[in-house]
């Protein structure tokens, strides 16, 4: 036998895999360095005079690609759903989602980056918003449209060019995002992507010609992507993992908070950010609250993603399946109790049942890691403090919702909930109109509404003194 170790090279190309039936759909070269160098060069050059284009100009164009998005949403639904899994009504979902936020930043980005007047000892003082240059976006697979376009809109809007490096597994969605804005009318160069691998970011975030970068994906892409970004002061925003907590009190809707809460942890096939990981329950109410929401669990449909009666299509990828059977088998092995599943399904395609977990020791994975995939953890507790107690207790803040009527309750929530995103009586979702973004190791920077459009701009003050000579130094 050899001794040799075997040094695993990176991968050179970049695959479509069904995670329906794992067969390959189609396989890409990745960009060679030199394709690399000149679509970096082709994107500063675009910046050039892009920056100069109107808004009115801008907005055409992002219009037009919402209306491609509108026009073509079943067959890129279809793409999505074949790519990644995700049930094919929430892929058409997506795409018209994407439409929405084209529209909202087409029809907003001129007053969000008005120039704003300031008082100073000078005759005129105001603040203009500029762009910055060519923006890295590191993203990933779980909404593989809508990812891209809630950076893609409000960065092309302030004048700003994108590259973008998607994950490896959606490089069909990829290309055509690049597509849809060549025909909306982006000019070559605006907005192009890079199929490379994850080992070839830093190189790119070096770049003098790069000015920022924004990642989406999990916690230690996040630090690789920071720390690059650190070492050649580039401006960074981090959209992260999450846990977040789901608390439901005694004067809630038991039965829509129930209903909701199944639907907040199996959105994407359990695989989003902000769907709800652990159930934080009410002592007065944990068992009714356990009961039903197991049964409601249990009766998901579990199959084909393309079928409409599909509530849980298969997972992405066979890595985030196994990653997922690893992290409940350690929770279940340190004294964990199962309600339900627990295992993957033994049929062909990345399926994992649908899962709920009680008793779960504080250090298991369950505990302290994010759950990508449809398995809910269940805790219970004595009352709101302690339930947000528990929902702190945590490395994530990105969303959090709780279930109650009562005002001192709500109120107490909302002040010491640690999070990005808190929601009352309702499922925390992304809205183009309000900030998106989390806390602690959930990221920072913020993406959508104004906020989301000030992070790739550069804030220049401006103050003009009168030509006779008025003082300018205001120390
Ligand atoms: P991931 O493995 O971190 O990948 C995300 C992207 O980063 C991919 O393009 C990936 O490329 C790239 N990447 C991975 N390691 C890298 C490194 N060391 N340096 C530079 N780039 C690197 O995450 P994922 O599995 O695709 O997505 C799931 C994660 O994203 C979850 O943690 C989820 O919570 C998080 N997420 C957060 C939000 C939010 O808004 N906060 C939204 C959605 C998802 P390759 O694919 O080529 O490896």
């Amino acid at each position: 036998m050899s001794t040799q170790k075997v040094v695993e090279l990176p991968r050179r190309t970049v695959s479509s895999v069904s995670p329906l039936t794992g067969e390959l759909l189609r396989e890409f070269e990745q960009h060679s360095d030199d394709a690399v160098e000149n679509k970096i060069a082709l994107a500063a050059k675009t910046f050039r005079d892009y920056r100069k284009v109107s808004f009115a100009q801008r907005a055409a164009m992002m219009k037009r690609a919402a209306e491609i998005l509108e026009n073509e949403k079943d067959t890129l639904g279809r793409m999505m759903t074949q790519e990644m899994g995700k049930t094919l009504k929430s892929a058409v979902q997506e795409a018209d989602k994407c439409a929405v936020g084209c529209r909202f930043y087409a029809e907003n980005a001129e007053r969000f980056l008005a120039d704003e007047e300031a008082k100073t000892n000078a005759a005129r003082s105001f603040v203009r918003y500029q762009p910055l240059g060519p923006v890295l976006a590191v993203m990933p697979w779980n909404f593989p449209f809508w990812q891209v376009f809630r950076f893609a809109a409000p960065a092309l809007m302030a004048g700003n060019v994108g590259l973008l490096k998607h994950a490896s597994n959606v490089p069909q969605c990829a290309l055509a995002i690049e597509d849809i804005f060549r025909r909306a009318g982006f000019p070559e160069g605006a907005f192009q992507t890079l199929l490379i691998g994850p080992d070839r970011v830093n190189k790119i975030i070096a770049d003098r010609r790069i000015t920022a970068v924004t990642l989406t994906g999990s916690v230690g892409a996040g630090s690789s992507v920071a720390t690059a970004a650190g070492k050649a002061i580039k401006k960074c925003v981090l959209e992260l993992g999450g846990s977040d907590p789901f608390i439901v009190m005694p004067s809630a809707d038991l039965d829509k908070a129930v209903e909701t809460a199944v639907q907040a942890r199996v959105i994407n096939n359990g695989q989003s950010c902000i769907a709800a990981k652990r159930f934080i329950v009410h002592q007065q109410i944990a068992e009714q609250f356990e009961k039903k929401f197991v049964a409601r669990m249990a009766s998901l449909k579990v199959g084909d993603p393309m079928d409409a009666a599909t509530d849980v299509g298969p997972l992405a990828t066979e890595d985030v399946l196994k990653g997922l059977e690893q992290q409940v088998q350690k929770t279940i092995e340190v004294g964990a109790r199962v309600l339900l599943g627990g295992k993957r399904i033994d049929r062909k395609g990345n399926f994992y049942a649908p899962t709920v977990l009680a008793d779960i020791p504080q250090g298991s994975p369950a505990f302290d890691d994010e759950l990508f995939g449809p398995v809910a953890s269940l805790y219970r507790a004595n009352d709101m403090s302690e339930a947000i107690e528990i929902a702190n207790n945590s490395i994530f803040g990105l969303g959090a919702c709780a279930w109650t009527n009562d005002a001192a309750e709500r109120d107490l929530f909302i002040n010491e909930i640690e999070s990005g995103l808190a929601f009352i009586n309702g499922m925390v979702a992304s809205d183009a109109r309000i900030p998106f973004g989390g806390v602690k190791h959930s990221g920072f920077g913020r993406e959508l509404s104004h906020h989301g459009i000030l992070e790739f701009v550069n804030v220049k003050s401006i103050c003009i003194q009168e030509a006779n000579g008025g003082k300018s130094r205001t120390e």
